[in-house]
């Protein structure tokens, strides 16, 4: 593409409602004249041996090669002889940190206005290494694997990242107390790192603790760092404190400068089809992936479009309360652009 000069990148509508959303940021990227231009990739009906999942290794691929794609929620489809979507793609792509900002949207009324928080969860391992099996009939056992090494890796890109971002306090977010060799080496590690930035403030919090201290005042934190599991809760909660997952974007960091982002919630076979879905989280999170690229005004001028849609109340999806369209919603953002 010389003669262009477009961006390319990876696209996986997904499932569920994926195909609908997804649909929206290509109409959305199209009326503000972003230099993207979409590869699209879908979920094969087949397993593909090199991978043992229904993603080609030609999806794969697509995103080593971009290093830089947004991804529509995949359902994990119920047979043998293969792995899930998401666990493929984290796994085959080193997808170590998954990142999910959460903030109030403005003219969105819920408990609270001043939600503004970062999430940052491992994404490789803890108790989702998939290492389970039988010991006896009636015992089953699972393996929560910590490596020195993951945990580095994302207490760097939290410690980075709050820097970069004018964060001024990152929580380690464990439970030590009962997990002293697992949750005892992350901390461990977060603290070695937080050594280097004396700038940063550092404090670790029980997860339970936690969860209590973030309904009753999410303004207690900044920048959260976790382990796998916990992070997928705590992420699911944030989002509730600020109207749902239909709401909420994340980007996954991988190896190599990978960026692939995609929203916090699944494919949603309830409303799927139906023209109902929120694309609001896939559109923040194809902001994300515009501020990887450095592309700021695009990024801010449909982030803008998008909260101004909502704050103005006449076009809302069913989630938030309204009776819009996926369609209609779409059209709104549109115009404001
Ligand atoms: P879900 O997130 O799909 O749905 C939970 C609830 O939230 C549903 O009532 C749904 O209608 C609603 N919802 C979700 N997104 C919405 C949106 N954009 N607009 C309006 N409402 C929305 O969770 P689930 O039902 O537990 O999972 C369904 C499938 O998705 C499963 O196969 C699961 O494995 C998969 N999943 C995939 C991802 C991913 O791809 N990252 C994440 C979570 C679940």
């Amino acid at each position: 593409a010389q003669e262009s000069n477009l961006i390319r990148a990876t696209l996986f509508p997904g499932d569920g409602i994926g195909p609908e959303i997804a649909d929206s940021v290509k109409k959305v990227f199209n009326v503000a004249d972003v230099p993207i231009e979409w590869e699209e990739h879908f979920v094969g009906t087949e397993v593909d041996p090199r991978t043992q999942s229904f993603l080609t290794w030609e999806s794969l691929e697509s995103v080593r090669r971009n290093k830089v794609g947004l991804k529509g929620p995949m359902a994990t489809p119920i047979g043998k002889g293969h792995r899930s979507l998401n666990l493929t793609l984290r796994k085959e792509l080193n997808l170590y940190a998954n990142v999910r900002p959460c903030y109030s949207l403005p003219g969105y009324k819920t408990k609270y206005d001043d939600v503004d928080l970062i999430t940052i969860r491992e994404n490789t391992e803890g108790e989702y290494s998939g290492l389970e099996h039988q010991v006896v009939r009636g015992v089953v056992e699972s393996l929560k694997i910590i490596t020195r090494q993951a945990s580095l890796r994302v207490a760097e890109y939290a410690f980075h990242y709050a820097k970069t971002h004018g964060r001024e306090r990152v929580s380690a977010i464990h439970k030590a107390n009962i997990m002293q060799k697992t949750d005892g080496l992350f901390l461990k590690c977060c603290r070695e790192v937080a050594e280097k930035y004396p700038e940063i403030t550092y404090e670790e919090v029980v997860i339970d603790n936690c969860c209590m201290m973030l309904v009753k005042n999410p303004s207690l934190f900044d920048v959260l760092v976790m382990p796998n599991l916990y992070g997928d809760i705590i992420s699911d909660l944030c989002a509730g404190l600020i109207g749902g997952l239909g709401l909420t974007p994340s980007c996954n960091i991988g190896e190599g400068g990978i960026a692939l982002a995609e929203a916090v919630h699944g494919s949603a076979p309830d409303i799927a089809g139906k023209n109902l879905a929120n694309p609001t989280a896939l559109l923040l999170s194809a902001v994300t992936m515009l501020r990887h690229l450095d592309l700021h005004d695009k990024a801010d001028k449909i982030q803008d479009a998008v909260l101004k849609t909502i704050a103005e109340g006449k076009y809302r999806t069913g989630d938030l309360g309204g009776n819009s369209t996926t369609t209609d919603f779409t059209k709104a953002i549109c115009d404001h652009l």
